[in-house]
């Protein structure tokens, strides 16, 4: 008999009868001879609402009460979801984070899960339950408070549990079909990739593609936990996440166009091209605990020794990252600052890009035949990403996914949420 971990993302569990579709399908595979534990979001958009809530009652709530309110939201979806099974006649029991296990780091909303000690999921397992857990929280080891792992975070949730319980595979329900070779909202003609890399998915779930939390990928690839995204609102097959050496389809030069609208750039012009300017700047930058992305340096202008450094950084953290420029403007001697939340990343990923030459080139020529213009640029092994005007995002993306040959005929469907 197999062990199953399937985890199921709140627009599939929106409502009453969504649950009960879901509980179905549990049934379904419980009924197939599979050991199942289940890991739950909260339904539909409840942690936003929650949160819109919190800060109506208070500007700035306290991180420990916010975890207390969030982690509610999961909560519901489990208790309601064991209801819905037990309701077609099997036995189900719903669990929080802490009751199952999942121990964290002590920092309120951005916890790391340390351990698991799923003893209360294996007894129940053992006694032929099907196990609802909450996602997306945890437990402190050292304060024994709740937590919560960070917005998306019962990705994570499912992948751990599925490593800590030997699971045979981890299914992650979703909206969509899997993952696609771009964002089927901007690009219909984005195909359904059937399996793909745990680096190739860690460098697009970097990149901007939201279908995988990135520390959830992190985590499937250091347990080795094999992850299916499919969607709970069809049959089909989805996207198999797995170790390169397991893959069996042959792969694509490119794997997927991934695009990030939530970056921006901040400029700092007129630094003194001289030793230690820029360890200082981004020195400032990490203290105030921003992370950056891509950086480029301008030749210094011949006559004034003097040049621009420009970086993207979250859009999120534009104010702070400007402020603790200003701070050390004079220390370090540069004229000015200037800040653009108007612009877009695009990446193209992919394994081939390592043993074929020209991936930049005919990345860079798509674009140049569709008229955009390229601010930034920045490479890994496996990855090409650009910095563009924010309009121009969706003609690049469409861009590079016909000129890496990946449109397909049939139209991706969309069911449901947000593509939050
Ligand atoms: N409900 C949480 C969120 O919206 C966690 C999750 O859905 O994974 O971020
Ligand atoms: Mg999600």
């Amino acid at each position: 008999m197999g062990r199953v971990v399937q985890k199921y993302g709140g627009s599939s569990v929106a409502d009453a009868d969504s649950i009960k579709r879901v509980a179905r399908r549990v049934v379904a595979t419980r009924e197939e001879g599979h050991e199942v534990v289940v890991v739950i979001s909260a339904m539909g958009d409840t942690t936003d609402d929650l949160l819109d809530l919190a800060t109506e009652v208070s500007p700035s709530p306290p991180p420990r009460e916010l975890d207390m309110l969030l982690t509610a939201g999961e909560r519901m979806s489990a208790a309601l979801l064991a209801m819905a099974i037990h309701d077609l006649g099997s036995q189900a029991r719903s669990f929080t984070g802490s009751q199952a296990g999942v121990i964290t780091t002590g920092t309120h909303g951005n916890a790391r899960i340390t351990n698991i000690t799923p003893g209360r999921i294996t007894e129940a397992l053992a006694s032929g339950h099907i196990v609802i857990v909450a996602g997306f929280q945890g437990v402190s080891q050292d304060s024994k408070d709740i937590t919560t792992i960070g917005r998306g975070g019962s990705d994570t949730t499912a992948v751990a549990l599925a490593g800590a319980l030997d699971a045979d595979y981890c299914e992650i329900y979703t909206d969509v079909d899997g993952v696609f070779t771009a964002d089927p909202r901007i690009l219909p003609a984005a195909r359904r990739i059937p399996e793909i890399s745990y680096e190739e998915m860690l460098e697009l779930a970097a990149a901007g593609s939201k279908i995988l939390h990135l520390r959830c990928v992190e985590y499937a690839r250091r347990e080795n936990v094999a992850v299916h995204v499919r969607s709970s609102f069809s049959a089909k097959e989805g996207t198999w996440v797995k170790d390169l050496k397991e893959l069996t389809v042959e792969q694509a030069i490119i794997s997927g166009v991934a695009h990030d609208r939530d970056e921006a750039k901040v400029t700092v012009i007129g630094v003194p091209d001289r030793v230690g300017a820029a360890a200082r700047i981004f020195e400032a930058i990490a203290v105030a605990e921003i992370n950056i992305d891509m950086i480029v340096q301008n030749v210094s202008t011949v006559g004034t020794a003097r040049t621009d450094i420009s970086f993207t950084l979250p859009t999120g953290d534009g104010e702070k990252a400007i402020a603790a420029l200003k701070v050390i403007a004079d220390e370090v001697g540069f004229a000015d600052t200037a800040y653009d939340d108007q612009i877009g990343k695009v990446s193209v990923v992919g394994v081939g890009m390592r043993s074929h030459p020209g991936v930049t080139a005919k990345f860079f020529g798509a674009l140049a035949e569709a008229d955009i213009n390229i601010g930034m640029i920045s490479t890994s092994e496996i990855r090409i990403s650009i910095v563009v005007d924010q309009s121009d995002v969706e003609r690049a993306v469409r861009a590079a996914h016909t000129a890496f040959g990946l449109d397909a005929e049939g139209e991706a469907v969309v069911y449901a949420g947000t593509g939050r």
